[in-house]
């Protein structure tokens, strides 16, 4: 296979991302959870984010958290996709923690754990209005965590935690905070004791703790995004927060140049349906240069998720395997044989890490080696 399209991961700046926002936790007196889904459970960022000082790695996929114990993650695993009973036994195994919102699963869990002679500690999730995973009404919550701290001797109730931003692009508020922990306060009043972990949330939960507006019981943030995405991360959660612009983007996409030509920029012909069966409004703006690269939306999903590097460059649209930029006004001359550069927005980053078409080129300065 040849050597494009490619994906680059600058480990050094992944590390210093990931320095800064355990710093940043650390100052509020928040632990970080290493959330590595987004870059498709790459061994090396896991390791990384142990390096960097997360107190755990976590995932939403158990593949991905049994290769990071294959490839030697000291760290407790946590599971933070509410799982599957079809995989609690797996699960067991691998992981040492576990997000939960349901008493059925729970009991399972149990059951399996006896069997396996194995601790497990599990962060019972409360749906503050996202809507995705969650008990809904506090009453529910509180009975089950009850049930878990009274009933079951091999799962351990760790604590509470809640997902926002997901579904519901609900946001982390102040509010939505002092909820969280006004929940996990009634479930201590109801077992008698005090939860180890209050977890609120995701990147996005940055936010309240940006404006210092953290309760100081949160004490655990679940962090994936920013760390791999950096300030591209910008628009979906930091909303133009000044704060991450000390960070970098970690990952850089480089595709090949495989036709330069003049063309139309209006289709001709009868127009029916694109590959993907919509009907986009094309803008006549006369003939225009433009290069077509060998990469394409099975690769990374969507157009928007490509920050071109190539000044005067545009994506402007793709099919499964092509994607076509617009260099009418690039001042540098490009020609077939090319490479073009892209930084990579959140889901891009996930989908060209699991793309079997893209290659992964890993450089780590620090350590003066290609991984
Ligand atoms: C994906 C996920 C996270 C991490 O979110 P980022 O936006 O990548 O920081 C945290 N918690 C849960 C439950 C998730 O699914």
């Amino acid at each position: 296979m040849g050597k494009y399209p490619q994906i680059t991961v600058n480990h050094e700046a992944l590390r210093s991302n990931m320095k800064q926002v355990i710093s940043w936790c650390r100052d509020e007196g928040i632990d970080v959870a290493g959330v590595i889904k987004a870059s498709t459970g790459m061994a090396s960022v896991a390791l990384d984010y142990e390096y960097c000082g997360a107190k755990w790695i976590a995932s939403s996929r158990m593949e991905q958290l049994q290769r990071a114990k294959a490839d030697g993650i000291k760290l407790p695993l946590m599971m933070i996709r509410v799982p599957m009973l079809s995989e609690l036994s797996e699960m067991l195994e691998i992981c040492d923690y576990s997000l939960q919102s349901e008493f059925s699963t729970l009991k399972a869990l149990e059951e399996e754990a006896v069997k396996a002679d194995k601790k497990h500690n599990v962060i019972l999730m409360a749906d503050l209005g996202d809507l995705r995973e969650g008990f809904f009404e506090l009453e529910e919550l509180v009975d089950v965590a009850k049930y878990v701290e009274d009933r079951f001797d091999f799962v351990h109730l760790a604590g509470i935690g809640t997902n926002l931003g997901c579904y519901g692009s609900v946001m982390p508020t102040k509010e939505k905070m002092e909820q969280l922990v006004a929940y996990a306060e009634a479930v201590e009043d109801a077992i008698g004791r005090k939860l180890e972990i209050i977890s609120g949330g995701a990147t996005s939960s940055l936010m309240p703790l940006f404006d210092k507006e953290m309760p100081e019981r949160v004490n655990m943030l679940r962090i994936g995004a920013i760390s791999l995405v950096g300030p591209q991360e910008d628009l979906r959660t930091s909303y133009g927060r000044k704060e991450v612009d000390v960070l970098d983007e970690a990952f850089t996409l480089e595709a090949e140049v495989i036709e330069v030509k003049t063309k139309a920029s209006h289709p001709i012909g009868k127009l029916g349906v694109d590959a993907f069966g919509q009907k986009p409004n094309y803008k006549d703006r006369g003939m225009r240069r433009r290069a077509l690269l060998a990469i394409g939306r099975a690769d990374f999903g969507d157009i928007d998720d490509l920050v071109p590097q190539l000044a005067g460059a545009e994506v402007i649209g793709a099919s499964g395997d092509h994607t076509i930029l617009d260099i009418e006004d690039c001042k540098d001359v490009i020609k077939v044989g090319d490479v073009v550069q892209f930084k990579l927005k959140y889901s891009a980053i996930m989908r060209l890490t699991s793309s079997e078409n893209v290659k992964i080129n890993e450089v780590d300065r620090l350590y003066g080696i290609k991984l």
